[in-house]
């Protein structure tokens, strides 16, 4: 008896709470918001209240998939990014929730690592010629499938040796290492060509920055080019974000970071930069961190 006396003197209280609220403003339309606890402007479907003023910590958006870390890609990859690459080289599909990436891996730039009766071979501008790696560049085949929407993964991943990513080029991209645990040194690293790149066992790579040279017409060169696109979905711009044309400064240990680019038409979406910090003297590396994303294998 007491319990109903308590719960009909709640909806009496309750009744006349709502009556002055109306009382109070008429003109009040109440909305749903949504929760938006990581800030990125996305709201979480799952808890939502309504109000006429935005509450603090609430958006109107419910999209988003993640509410408990970064903006992933909640547009996806965009799409006008794969114009980058060499359509000689790479060939992309898409196939719903999926991009296939397939390269023959021939760049469409000069270098000495090319066989010398080849129309793109050039004498070493900056590769110390007794450090070059043997052979000279053929025809390989890499492919790989990556969500059209990547997502951070709740764990970073470590790369491992072979190739990580397929640069714009359609040359495979490599981590900062030369065989299991040994990091590139200074030395091998003088025999790379202006693009940042040698020979190796399976085939030529990339390891670096390209150099500032004339005969560099293709690469990103210490600007927000497209260098490619990581093994876990995520692109790879060069040192710049076209968000603000400068370093961007809240970049993570990846060097990844959620803004809009050339190709996002003003939509953030997560994407790593080459880190602008000095590797081994003055090389700068691709990428020397961790996978924030799933990694899938490069055939
Ligand atoms: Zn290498
Ligand atoms: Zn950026």
């Amino acid at each position: 008896m007491r319990y109903l006396t308590y719960s009909m003197l709640l909806v009496l209280v309750t009744t006349i709470l709502i009556t002055a609220c109306k009382d109070d403003d008429d003109s009040c339309t109440e909305i749903t918001w949504y929760q938006d606890s990581d800030g990125d402007g996305l709201g979480n479907a799952g808890v939502s209240q309504l109000a006429c003023e935005q509450p603090t910590g609430y958006v109107t958006d419910d999209s988003d998939l993640d509410d408990t870390g970064d903006a992933v890609n909640p547009s996806g990859t965009p799409v006008s990014a794969f114009d980058e690459f060499n359509a000689d080289a790479v060939t992309v599909s898409f196939d719903g929730d999926e991009i296939t990436i397939e390269s023959n891996a021939l760049p469409n730039h000069t270098s000495p690592y090319w066989d010398s009766s080849n129309g793109l071979y050039v004498e070493p501008v900056i590769a110390n010629e007794s450090q070059m790696s043997p052979g000279t560049i053929n025809e390989r085949s890499y492919t790989v499938t990556v969500p059209a929407s990547p997502e951070k993964a709740s764990t970073t991943t470590a790369t491992g040796l072979g190739a990580i990513g397929i640069s714009v080029t359609g040359v495979p991209i490599f981590n900062d290492e030369e065989g299991p645990n040994i990091a590139l040194s200074e030395n091998v690293a003088s025999g790379f060509d202006y693009a940042g790149g040698h020979m190796g066992p399976t085939g030529y790579h990339y390891h670096l920055e390209s150099s500032d040279v004339t005969e560099n017409t293709v690469l990103s060169q210490n600007d927000d080019k497209l260098v490619g696109i990581l093994q876990d979905g995520f692109l790879l711009y060069g040192r710049k974000c076209n968000a603000t044309s400068d370093y961007p400064s809240d970049l993570d240990a990846s060097g990844g970071h959620s803004s809009a680019t050339q190709h996002s038409d003003g939509e953030a979406f997560y994407h790593y930069h080459i880190i602008n910090e000095f590797y081994t003297g003055s090389y700068i590396i691709l990428f020397g961190g961790e996978l924030q994303g799933t990694p899938n294998s490069i055939m």
